[in-house]
């Protein structure tokens, strides 16, 4: 990637302080979900009675399709992305994490490819925040991950592969080959659940929606339960350190 793409500075009003000597070690990536990038940015700055009625929202940044980055929280400072969510030991994540919205209709409005321009400024976003804080490659997350029982963004067009080769975040490769261990899992209900919940979902969450969130994120799909080979990847993450 050679392209520096621009930063467009458009604060937002909705955010707060962190928790005191909190670290910075997530990522949480997510789409807008609305029918233009426009009401979308008017959504993650509304602090209006009505928004602070329904919940103000905000992100860190907003990438639009063709690769504009737009600025609108200090990473510093705690953004409202995440909403009630969970992974690992964490609750909460919006206190260490720092959220990044993708321009996209979304699933019930039109939903589309995550353009190459888009990708490549994530990339260049992501690559950034890594710089500045120690971000664990497990945990660039999608908001699916931390809220499987909320959330779908950014679903299953959203590519993990094209991220993790760009050096963001983790990618089983080469496609592990330990059926053996998958095949536990598969064969039993106790393990395959208690080998999401070591991967860091919820365990108060289904295991149908464990496998969906996992499936939006390392299947491109988002089936209730996994493939052999999704199997085989669970396995694999969960021997990264
Ligand atoms: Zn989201």
């Amino acid at each position: 990637m050679s392209e520096s793409f621009p930063l467009i500075s458009h604060p937002s009003p909705n955010f707060d302080a962190r928790p005191a000597g909190i670290v910075i070690d997530t990522i949480i990536i997510h789409y807008t979900g609305m029918e233009s990038a426009e009401d979308a940015l008017v959504r993650l700055c509304d602090d209006s009675a009505e928004a602070r009625e329904r919940g103000r929202v905000s992100a860190h940044y907003m990438i639009y399709e063709d690769g504009r980055i737009v600025v609108l929280v200090d990473e510093a400072m705690r953004a409202w992305h995440a909403g009630e969510s969970s992974f690992r030991d964490k609750k909460n994540l919006n206190a260490n994490s720092i959220g990044i919205e993708l321009v996209n209709c979304g699933h019930y409005i039109g939903y589309t490819e995550f353009p190459r321009a888009q990708m490549d400024a994530l990339v260049q976003v992501c690559k950034g925040i890594c710089a500045r804080h120690p971000i664990v490659p497990r945990l660039v997350l999608a908001h699916s991950d931390i809220a499987p029982a909320r959330k779908i963004d950014p679903g299953e067009k959203f590519d993990w592969k094209f991220l993790a080769r760009a050096g963001v975040g983790l990618w089983p490769e080469p496609e592990p080959k330990d059926y053996a261990s998958a095949q536990v899992f598969l064969s039993s209900p106790s393990s395959m659940r208690g080998a999401l919940v070591k991967f860091g979902y919820d365990p108060d969450v289904t295991i149908e929606l464990m496998c969906k969130a996992f499936n939006r994120h390392f299947s491109r799909n988002a089936d209730d339960e996994l493939s052999l080979e999704g199997a085989a990847r669970l396995a694999w993450l969960n021997r990264q350190p």
